[in-house]
């Protein structure tokens, strides 16, 4: 089966990995400073946290931006779980705005709409996720206007889009937002095995974020209720969690990070082999907007009206050939624990139609031109 993504290791990856089992900490060590510093040096802002999943980095994110019980956080429905659950866990109540029918992500007039309603019914959003589906980025510039208009906080979801650019910065930069999350999950642009990052240009956010990582507790002496007695001395100052990053998975982020222009322009490459062989199909292959650039972590074409085979027939067709096609998202608001929240079907309609139509074909660093014809001549044949 060719798998829908896939991780790419060489061996300067599982060299630098050896490297820390050899050396003196496994944990806590010199590797998860130097991750964080080279991911902030890459999108361009002056410090990072590194924390065991992006799914953390977001509980963070959610803790730093103050949300808890009776506030409101908004995302898309078309995205992992995980950009809804954060909200979920700091007591938070979830809702959704549809999708723009050409990006799949967060739709910018719909989110513009949703907000005048909810200023009238005094139900503002006190942060909305905005998820940079398949590695494009969101329109940050408008939804960073109406944050301003209706004091909202944003974070962006980045996990899907380390590595692309937005007018003209990376991805990651938070010209726009408060807080950008990335995720090292296998099938993400670059992994560290399981792990993910929350990056910021707000030195009080990051201090909270890292505080909230590792327990609540401090070393600082400036933030204590008493002078330390001794070098033993900390001072647990709140509730916190163990989100901490190990160095045997910084090392391999780390060493990942290195090789990410290269994973992007493989990417890029392949994605527009697939525009050029598939543009004759009766498929919607993705469209792009001109002020960003993808890092294409997801190729995903929706299956038109007119193909005469519907996604349901062609993913099983394609599966039973050995292509590991995959759809890529299952709307969160119809998962049976946001339905017991009160969601029903039907409530953001052109996320579940985009959702009956959508495919994600394999594409990942390591798959070659072969292997990437033989998906290609496969749905050829399937569509014909
Ligand atoms: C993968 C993913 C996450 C969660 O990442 P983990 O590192 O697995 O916790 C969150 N949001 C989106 C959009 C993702 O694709």
């Amino acid at each position: 089966m060719i798998p829908y993504a896939r991780q790419h290791i060489n061996e300067a990856d599982i060299d630098a990995v050896i490297e820390v089992l050899n050396a003196d900490y496994l944990t806590q060590g010199p590797k998860v400073p130097e991750f964080e510093q080279a991911l902030a040096a890459y999108c361009r802002v002056p410090h990072a946290v590194a924390c065991n999943s992006a799914t953390s980095a977001l509980h963070l994110a959610c803790l730093a931006l103050g949300l808890g019980p009776g506030d409101i956080l908004w995302t898309s429905p078309i995205t992992f779980v995980a950009s809804a659950n954060c909200g979920r866990y700091c007591g938070a109540e979830v809702d959704f705005v549809d999708i723009d029918p050409r990006s799949y992500n967060l739709d910018v007039a719909a989110l513009e709409e949703k907000l005048r309603l909810a200023e009238r019914r005094g139900r503002l959003p006190k942060v909305v996720v905005a998820v940079h589906f398949a590695g494009q980025s969101c329109d940050m510039r408008a939804i960073a206007g109406l944050a301003r208009r209706y004091g909202f906080r944003v974070i962006e979801d980045a996990s899907h889009a380390l590595g692309g650019t937005y007018r003209g910065e990376p991805v990651g930069c938070c010209r726009y937002a408060d807080i950008a999350v990335f995720s090292f999950h296998p099938v993400k642009m670059i992994t560290s095995g399981e792990g993910g990052m929350a990056v910021s240009r707000d030195p009080e956010l990051l201090r909270r974020m890292r505080r909230l990582r590792g327990h609540g507790i401090t070393r600082d002496a400036a933030e204590m209720s008493e002078p330390p007695p001794g070098d033993w001395y900390y001072q647990q100052l709140e509730l916190g969690y163990n989100y901490r990053m190990s160095d045997i998975h910084a090392a391999l982020g780390l060493s990942q990070l290195r090789r990410l222009p290269q994973f992007v322009q493989m990417r890029t490459r392949l994605a527009r082999r697939y525009r050029e062989q598939l543009s004759d199909l009766p498929l919607i292959l993705p469209w792009q907007a001109e002020w960003q650039s993808s890092a294409w972590h997801l190729y995903v074409v929706q299956v038109s009206d007119e193909a005469g085979i519907d996604r349901k027939t062609l993913f099983a067709a394609l599966r039973q050939r050995g292509i590991g096609v995959q759809v890529h998202y299952i709307p969160v608001h119809t998962q049976p624990y946001y339905q017991r929240l009160g969601f029903r079907p039907g409530q953001f309609p052109r996320a579940e139609a985009y959702y009956r139509r959508a495919l994600t074909l394999p594409l990942y660093p390591g798959i070659n031109p072969e292997l990437q014809d033989r998906v290609i001549e496969q749905l050829r044949e399937l569509l014909a």
